[in-house]
């Protein structure tokens, strides 16, 4: 494997106590082949010695270790859909290890569908090529949105099938995540009364993520405090591109605030408030519309899983995480408006910011005009194109007051839709991976549409349109 000596592996995580994580190495598989490889996103990481060749496919389909990788799944707890499950951890995920990149920040090197763990519980360990392929298509997408995410290194076949609603061939994922820390983490050892595991986790989240809280006198509430506006910026964020996630877990919320465990999501083509994809969110619980409402709860359970470490005298912790967390809403109320007020051409700080973008998407709700497109049109001034309201003559007094509209790449003019993931998925299982690869450098420049993409900024047909997303992933 001489081209892996180049990658150093620097791996701070194996390196906490064993209560943290299982060693062990990816399972491997019985033929790997290239799906997609992100040579750009490669190099930004200073992975000079990988390429798409055998050496690097072997490491990333994981049957071989590549030199000082400490191959591991990282343990954790979670709420899924509300409901407590004191362990869960990388049932089908391993990290392989962690590289300094050019930015000089630190980042992991994980693979998904690698086979199974000690936290499998039951499941196979495998990924299939539809939510492989997914992932790295809207990863990459919001990536290319400026949106805080994990990224796509790497999409391989494995040769093998894996049984879900029907068997489809396998797929391993190559994700980088500025890190896999997740509230859950924090949950694992608060549940368990884990004092001194939960104050190291701490310790390790500031010194790797957020090393500027490193002199601070309560180190778990500054903590919670980034943590809490971290995640209203990340859901405004999301709001902002009608995204909706799908599975909010606690175990899916990054500590480093990137969006992670792209599972059932969708962007919405028509705008509908309470619009779910999911097939197995049967309440709605993670309605696009209720993210921001999530958001706080998870911020809460977070702070919950905290409070030992807050204050020795358990009133006053809970006084002072209230404090934070009872701030969320105001917090993901500024960090949307700035959104908000962007997608509408207005100068951030506007008093008429909150106002606007309500009437608009009420207007757009009742005329079920597709989201993406709508803010497309508002920015080219199609005004007969868009739902008519007091809003349009609202929003034109405020240009006009303003000395005009100012949009600052704060509306791709194509999102992944899922009609054309869906369709990008049908055509690799026949082994033709150009819809994919068509897709993938269409949304690299979501701001911009070459001629020949124009037809992927189109909702669906009636007969197109994909009403459910499934967590079979
Ligand atoms: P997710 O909904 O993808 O965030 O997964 C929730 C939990 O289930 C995590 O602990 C995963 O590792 C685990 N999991 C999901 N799919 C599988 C699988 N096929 N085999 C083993 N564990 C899985
Ligand atoms: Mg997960």
């Amino acid at each position: 494997m001489s081209n892996q000596n180049k990658i150093r592996f620097d791996n701070s995580y194996a390196r906490l106590p064993d209560a943290f994580h299982a060693k062990l190495s990816p399972e491997p598989v019985a033929e790997p082949s290239w799906l997609a490889w992100n040579g750009e996103l490669a190099r930004g990481l200073g992975l000079d010695g990988w390429g798409q060749d055998d050496a690097t496919l072997a490491v990333l389909s994981g049957n071989e270790i590549a030199e000082g990788s400490e191959p591991l799944a990282a343990a954790y707890a979670g709420q899924q859909f509300g409901n407590w499950s004191p362990q869960l951890g990388d049932g089908r995920a391993h990290l392989l290890g962690e590289v300094i990149a050019n930015d000089g920040l630190r980042y992991d090197v994980q693979l998904k569908g690698s086979g199974p763990t000690p936290f499998s519980r039951g499941g196979d360990g495998r990924a299939w090529l539809g939510p492989v392929l997914r992932e790295y298509l809207v990863s990459e997408f919001m990536a290319a949105c400026g949106v805080p995410t994990t990224r796509a290194l790497a999409a391989i076949a494995t040769g093998e099938r894996v049984l879900r609603e029907a068997v489809f061939p396998g797929a391993v994922l190559t994700r980088i995540a500025r890190s896999h820390l997740r509230v859950g983490t924090a949950q694992f050892f608060s549940i368990r009364k884990d004092t001194d595991n939960l104050r190291l986790l701490v310790d390790y989240t500031i010194g790797r993520l957020y090393p500027d809280l490193a002199e601070h006198a309560n180190k778990p509430l500054a903590l919670l405090e980034r943590v809490v506006d971290r995640q209203a910026g990340l859901i405004a964020k999301w709001m902002g591109l009608g995204f909706i996630h799908g599975v909010m877990n606690t175990d899916n919320v990054a500590l480093s605030g990137e969006t992670i465990d792209y599972g059932p999501c969708a962007f919405m083509d028509e705008f509908k408030n309470d619009k779910v994809f999911s097939s197995i969110d049967h309440g709605g619980r993670y309605a696009y519309g209720g993210q921001p409402h999530v958001g706080h709860w998870n911020m809460v359970q977070f702070a919950q899983s905290l409070l030992p470490l807050i204050d020795d005298d358990e009133d006053r912790a809970v006084e002072l995480a209230q404090g934070v967390v009872n701030d969320f809403p105001k917090i993901y109320a500024r960090h949307h408006k700035t959104i908000a007020n962007a997608k509408l051409g207005l100068v951030v700080d506007r008093e008429e910011g909150p106002q606007l973008p309500a009437d608009m998407l009420t207007a757009m709700q009742t005329a079920g005009s597709d989201f993406t497109n709508s803010f497309v049109a508002l920015e080219e001034q199609r005004f007969d194109q868009l739902p008519a309201g007091d809003w349009q003559a609202d929003l034109r007094d405020v240009w006009e007051r303003q000395g005009g509209p100012e949009f600052t790449r704060s509306n791709p003019q194509i999102i992944p839709r899922n009609h054309r993931i869906e369709e990008a998925i049908a055509a690799a299982l026949e082994g033709d991976m150009a819809p994919f690869e068509t897709l993938r450098l269409a949304l690299a420049d979501p701001f911009e549409v070459a001629p020949d993409h124009q037809h992927l900024t189109a909702p669906p047909a009636e007969n197109e349109a994909v009403l459910q997303t499934f967590c079979g992933t």
